[in-house]
């Protein structure tokens, strides 16, 4: 059988025995002269485009299946698979083509993605989505870090929840207040490295968190102005700001940083020198710790070793202790200081032989320095 294929076709299959040049290219047995449109889809993708802004492109073709399988039995009659992939060359034409009528440049990841559809003849533009990195500093004891739904309504709204429909305000709502509008975006994420339990705040330097825009429509803005408004709103504040590449979540939310502490310790009798060289003496602490009661539901119920490094104290009166703690990544502190009933070896409760509880905890820093060794823009 003769394969009668256009131009574009007969690039990809010019050693085949059997192939030859179709007189018109809609007669071509592979495309039929989808080609043809690709001036066309280029276009409509563009004009979908108009109202983002964007520097430069990426393009991605999608062939009929159809096509796909004539494409193969064309293959099957070739020496060696050396032909080059149909969507590669559709890219390539593409690229020559919207530089021509965009005068913009294309990046392997490109800000405009153009989604040339040749099965249903359709040609679209969407905007990739953008990613800022900062820390953030959380300075209440009612806000929690995710969209967190009113348990009474399940986010229906309540009166409970005074029709707010969330169980508490949440970092990941105010930023997408602030930073979706100034960027045009249709929706907005919070990758976070960890999270503090919701009375728990999170001061010093902060925790490291990437904050990811769907689909904007601006790529700018002035970061320094989004964090001033943050700050001003909410009992929160946003530090270093800066755009970053799209591998950041991942890289942000595996990462596991050792932590330091400000923890409130009371206990059911008057704490002495001796209970405080005692807990000294423990440093550094190698703790057991089982996954706490209070996290059983999401987590799965392990013992895990964890290091507690140091132990200060910034203020020691015998009904209160105040103390900076430094702890490994993944340290549950609150359990280190009451003992979860057992679960916790060693703990507060258990070393000094008093029930302990701690009052009040606050994160003060996180060791994610490593952070900064990463490059944040293609190069
Ligand atoms: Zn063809
Ligand atoms: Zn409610």
């Amino acid at each position: 059988m003769t394969y009668l294929l256009c131009e574009h076709c007969l690039e990809r299959h010019d050693t085949h025995p059997d192939a030859s040049r179709a007189p018109a290219p809609n007669q071509c047995f592979i495309c039929q002269g989808v080609f043809e449109q690709l001036p066309i889809l280029v276009k409509q993708a563009l004009d979908s485009a108009a109202h983002i802004q964007w520097a430069n492109y990426c393009v991605q073709a999608t062939f009929s299946r159809p096509l796909m399988v004539r494409e193969e039995e064309v293959m099957d009659g070739e020496e060696l698979a050396e032909a080059m992939v149909i969507k590669n060359q559709a890219n390539r034409i593409a690229m020559k083509e919207i530089e021509k009528q965009s005068k913009k440049p294309f990046k392997t990841d490109g800000e405009l993605v153009i989604k040339l559809d040749f099965w249903h003849n359709k040609g679209t533009a969407i905007s990739a989505p953008l990613f800022i990195f900062g820390h953030y500093v959380k300075k209440s004891r009612e806000w929690c870090q995710h969209d967190w739904a009113c348990i009474a309504c399940r986010g229906k709204g309540c009166e409970k929840c005074h029709y707010h429909k969330q169980e508490y305000p949440a970092i990941e709502s105010a930023f997408r207040e602030v930073f979706k509008p100034a960027f045009g975006a249709s929706d907005a994420y919070l990758h976070a490295s960890g999270r503090e339990d919701v009375d728990v705040m999170c001061l010093g330097s902060g925790r490291p968190f990437v904050f990811e825009l769907v689909h904007p429509q601006k790529r700018e803005a002035d970061l320094k102005e989004l964090a001033k408004i943050i700050s001003t709103k909410f009992p929160l504040e946003v530090l270093g700001l800066k755009f970053v590449l799209s591998t950041w979540p991942s890289i942000v939310c595996t990462s596991h940083f050792d932590k330091h502490y400000r923890a409130w310790v009371e206990a059911d009798r008057p704490l002495s020198d001796a209970d405080w060289q005692t807990i000294e003496r423990a440093l550094p602490i190698k703790v057991l710790q089982q996954t706490p009661t209070r996290v059983l539901r999401r987590r799965a119920d392990l013992i895990r070793p964890r290091s507690v490094y140091s132990i200060s104290a910034v203020s020691r009166e015998p009904n209160l202790w105040v103390l900076d703690i430094h702890a490994e990544a993944g340290t549950y502190i609150k359990e280190l200081i009451h003992g979860d009933a057992g679960r916790t070896k060693p703990s507060f409760t258990g070393l000094l032989g008093t029930p302990c509880r701690c009052k009040q905890l606050d994160v003060m820093g996180v060791d994610d320095a490593f952070l900064l060794t990463i490059s944040d823009r293609a190069g």
